[in-house]
């Protein structure tokens, strides 16, 4: 417990010391919060007609069998659910064990994850235009990776209930903020690259004020209406709420000419986190995980949209970096995955008809993409053909849209690895180049 109040006390006084650097270029809030995900929210709940707060968990494993280490799964979810719900008043969420295969919002599994490097891992499922989610996994691999090993007040083990705990905040909007939680004192934060003090199964006062303040945070999302041919230009925050450390460049941006929305089409505009963006691990090979993007919605008003795939559409993405060693890394080195090299940085689109992720070659499709690595953002300019490659699995008049950026292996082994233009290959790849604006 001292531990933690020492973690604490140090992560204010790096919020400071982040506010005093950053002051002398531009004025941010940098409350004690951090990391609450409002890049999505859960679907309403008919009871309460408001995004549902009260999440019923299907256990889809072999209660009798499955294990992590010596204990039972059905255990470890049992006490992390009753450890969460015993602050239910604090937090604003609540866990209902007793989910069936037709009727879960959380579904819990056990099986291998080949590219796993810690031991757990969620992914939501079918997120809309509204980005709204009605169904996630959570799937906890029994054998993890060699030298990781699952055992309850072992300092050399990774405790299966904090595990379970931790994998239950990011159904609670919860993001990692860049540091290990034995450290933070935060159930949020990952433990997995240090297992001493990952033993302590209580939450934290920040990990239910946190729990709670974004219980009742609205989505992250900007609309723009039928332009009437004028063009659509959005932009919302990049980062989750009350990030604790000063970014260069704080937006994400789109633009598409208003020439290529040829009927009464709604534009939607979202950031993703790892969290809320679908299948960040299905990548190709070589490529580890997704690290974030946009969601791009267009639905039509009168109709199927109708886009005119001549035209070009730009996204800027900017990422957090972070400062080796100063405790604030986020998305590039997220203390549970790898360090990212920056420069590798490239663009990605979510295939929904594989489920999986494909790299882009702008260039390839007359498009271009370029990094700034001093801004620290990506900037992708894409077909327009490609924002209506893809149905919304919320409506039938919406096309939707992921991009994403992730790091590409080193350029030597890249020669090995076929660049996925797939789908959309055919498009715009005969067409005449155009600037974009
Ligand atoms: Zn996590």
């Amino acid at each position: 417990m001292q531990e933690l109040t020492r973690g604490s006390t140090r992560t204010t006084l790096g919020i400071w010391m982040a506010t005093l650097l950053a002051a002398t270029t531009f004025t941010v809030a940098l409350p004690a919060f951090a990391g609450m995900d409002d890049s999505w929210d859960w679907a309403d709940d008919p009871a309460t007609k408001k995004p549902k707060r009260k999440l019923t968990v299907f256990y889809d494993f072999d209660a009798d069998k499955a294990t992590l280490g010596d204990k039972k799964m059905k255990e470890v979810m049992d006490e992390a659910i009753d450890n969460w719900n015993k602050v239910k008043d604090d937090t604003g969420w609540e866990f209902v064990k007793g989910g069936t295969k037709d009727a879960h919002d959380l579904r819990i599994k056990v099986e291998n994850i080949p590219r796993l490097t810690g031991g757990a891992m969620g992914d939501p499922s079918g997120i809309g235009k509204d980005r709204r989610l009605s169904q996630a996994t959570i799937t906890f691999d029994p054998a993890p990776r060699e030298g990781f090993k699952w055992g309850v007040n072992d300092d050399k083990k990774v405790n299966p209930v904090r595990v379970a705990m931790h994998e239950l905040t990011h159904p609670m909007r919860l993001a990692h903020q860049g540091e290990l939680g034995t450290k933070s004192g935060k159930i949020k934060d990952p433990s997995d690259a240090v297992t001493a003090g990952d033993d302590v199964v209580t939450p934290s006062k920040d990990d239910k004020d946190e729990a709670k303040k974004i219980s009742t945070a609205p989505i992250n999302i900007k609309r723009a209406p039928p332009g009437g041919g004028g063009n659509v230009s959005l932009v919302v925050p990049a980062y989750p709420l009350e990030l604790p450390v000063p970014v260069k460049t704080p937006n994400a941006e789109l633009s598409i000419p208003g020439s290529a929305l040829l009927n009464n089409i709604e534009t939607t505009f979202s950031i993703t986190s790892m969290y809320s963006m679908p299948s960040p691990f299905s990548t190709p090979a070589g490529v580890g995980r997704m690290i974030k993007g946009v969601h791009i919605g267009l639905t039509g008003l009168s109709g199927v949209p109708e886009i005119d795939p001549e035209g070009y559409f730009t996204v800027r993405i900017p990422y957090e970096d972070g400062v080796e060693g100063d405790g604030f890394l986020i998305e590039l080195a997220d203390p549970q995955f790898p360090r990212v090299d920056e420069s590798l940085l490239r663009p990605f689109f979510f295939d929904s008809l594989s489920s999986t992720w494909r790299q882009v070659n702008p260039a390839a499709l007359g498009g271009a993409y370029s990094l700034d690595t001093f801004n620290d953002i990506a900037q992708i300019t894409l077909p327009t053909g490609m924002l209506g490659a893809f149905a919304d699995p919320s409506d039938p008049l919406t096309r939707t849209l992921f991009i994403s950026i992730a790091p590409v292996p080193e350029p030597s082994t890249m020669a090995l690895l076929a660049v996925g233009l797939g789908v959309i290959g055919g498009i715009g790849r005969n067409r005449r180049r155009r600037q974009s604006a």
